[in-house]
């Protein structure tokens, strides 16, 4: 039934209430997250937090990282437990519960705050995600243009919440800013349940569920587990244990990457998988790689490029004062525009010569991102000889790297799903957004080098990055093209079972 459903652009009209859920998560997602390292670094007088830029740009990563690690757990929750629907449904309020409480105007419930948003994501994104996949019968060819009109749906979102919140932010308050999250998470809820029934089925059981006391067992874990999280979140409360959230950050970012390596082999080699199967998932896990570089880059959107728009750049047009967070939200407005034009880029390249694989858009994406680093490095070199910077510079530079974006991202996210055990659906997305997750983790760790104080390091952070990209790029291109190993499971051999 599901081929024949054309009703939103040519797409089933279970899209649509994906499309609009998550353009509101996102919206409340970087709405709130654009303020984060603004809030934090500000002095106490300014309404901040006044924490040194090291520590908010490492508690910065380590958020991000968190909310993308959650997605592990998530992916399980949904597959075995819950079901995609319920996952996102009981996400979204958790998410809403999480903003309401960042409103309240006090330091102490902030970090509070952030945990809830950070368990209500885990739940929503990476089901969200699977469920678009889930709407296309294995053969259908609307499946990467699903996900580029998803990606369409994040994006306009987050213009929405960079603007509305930016504004709050700099003309209203702090507080009323994280408020604006949750009224947008709210719409994106009363939404989904309204529109529920258009998904016509999709997610609305457990993929793979579990026997009925294999899931009480699980509930009292989970439990159990929350229980744990809420004791250290006590105890670092009151003073009892004390971190750096620096090394707590470097710490986390080698354990996610363990755990990932650990749960990829667990399902690789535990799982029964038919040498198709396998074959598939050693594709994927360059994905995830060439994910995980990309975004260790990129993510340093919200931090470090943030604070270059707030103290090196001239944000003075006429006599209005550009706010500082606007600058994040070209790269949503760049998505926004460019969309339509890559998926004319893909069927023509498709057309005309062989369509590019998977693994070749990748390792496009990660140069083109790389590129826009070189950009950035002119910048700080400008900036760090003592003058503030046309804004024009930011904007090439959020251009590449949306360029680049647009390569990897909804790309990479297509073959997540078409390239994934039908049974490990939600897990298999989890585990790719385990990928964001390093990615904003590292790239906090990276942002901590950028010294307010030391503007002359600023150019070789940037060149840094750069050439770091550039490389993995290059072996990807190498292994892509050498191997045919992408093409060879781009064309979506045989399954017997499927
Ligand atoms: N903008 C994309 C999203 O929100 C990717 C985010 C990321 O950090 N990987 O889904």
């Amino acid at each position: 039934t599901t081929q024949t459903d054309h009703s939103f652009f040519g797409h089933p009209k279970g899209l649509q209430t994906l499309f609009i859920t998550e353009m509101w998560e996102r919206m409340s997602y970087y709405g709130m997250r654009m303020l984060l390292v603004l809030f934090m670094t500000a002095t106490l007088q300014e309404g901040g937090l006044g924490l040194t830029v090291a520590s908010a740009a490492a508690i910065y990563g380590l958020y991000t990282g968190s909310v993308y690690f959650m997605g592990l757990p998530g992916g399980w929750i949904s597959d075995r437990l819950l079901g995609g629907q319920k996952s996102v449904w009981y996400g979204a309020i958790i998410i809403m519960i999480g903003h309401i409480i960042l409103a309240i105007p006090s330091d102490d419930t902030f970090f509070i705050g952030l945990i809830v948003v950070i368990l209500g994501t885990g739940l929503l994104k990476p089901n969200i995600g699977a469920m678009v996949g889930q709407l296309y019968a294995d053969k259908d060819v609307r499946r990467d243009s699903g996900y580029a009109i998803y990606y369409m749906g994040i994006n306009i979102g987050s213009v929405i919440g960079y603007g509305v919140c930016g504004y709050l932010m700099e003309n209203v308050g702090w507080h009323w800013a994280f408020g604006a999250a949750a009224v947008g998470m709210a719409l994106g809820l009363i939404q989904y349940k309204i529109t529920t029934p258009k998904l016509a089925g999709v997610g609305e059981h457990p993929v793979y569920p579990m026997s009925e006391k294999a899931q009480k067992t699980s509930w009292s874990l989970i439990g159990a587990v929350l229980g744990g999280i809420a004791i250290v979140t006590a105890l670092v409360f009151n003073g009892t244990i004390s971190i750096d959230p620096v090394a707590v950050a470097q710490y986390v970012a080698i354990a996610f990457s363990l755990i990932f390596v650990i749960y990829y082999a667990v399902i690789y080699f535990f799982s029964n998988l038919t040498p198709n199967e396998k074959k598939r998932l050693w594709a994927l896990l360059l994905i995830c790689i060439a994910s995980a570089c990309f975004w260790s880059g990129f993510e340093q959107a919200g931090s470090s490029m943030n604070l270059f728009a707030r103290d090196y750049t001239d944000r003075l047009v006429g006599s209005f004062e550009v706010p500082t967070g606007w600058f994040q939200s070209l790269n949503s407005v760049f998505i926004v525009l460019l969309s339509p034009f890559f998926a004319a880029l893909w069927i023509n390249l498709g057309k005309k010569l062989v369509s590019p694989s998977y693994g070749i858009k990748c390792a496009f994406g990660l140069i083109i991102m790389a590129s826009g680093f070189i950009v950035m490095f002119f910048a700080a070199q400008y900036a760090a000889s003592g003058m503030k910077v046309a804004p024009y510079w930011l904007v090439a530079t959020y251009f590449l790297h949306t360029v680049g974006e647009l390569c990897l991202s909804p790309v990479a996210l297509s073959a997540v799903s078409k390239l994934s055990p039908k049974r490990f659906a939600g897990q298999m997305m989890g585990i790719f957004v385990l990928t964001y997750s390093i990615g904003n983790i590292i790239s906090g760790l990276l942002a901590g080098n950028y010294d307010p104080n030391n503007v002359e390091q600023i150019p070789s952070l940037y060149l840094q990055i750069s050439l770091f990209s550039i490389g993995i790029g290059i072996v990807m291109l190498l292994i892509g093209l050498k191997s045919r190993f992408w093409e060879s499971l781009a064309a979506d051999d045989e399954d017997p079972k499927a």
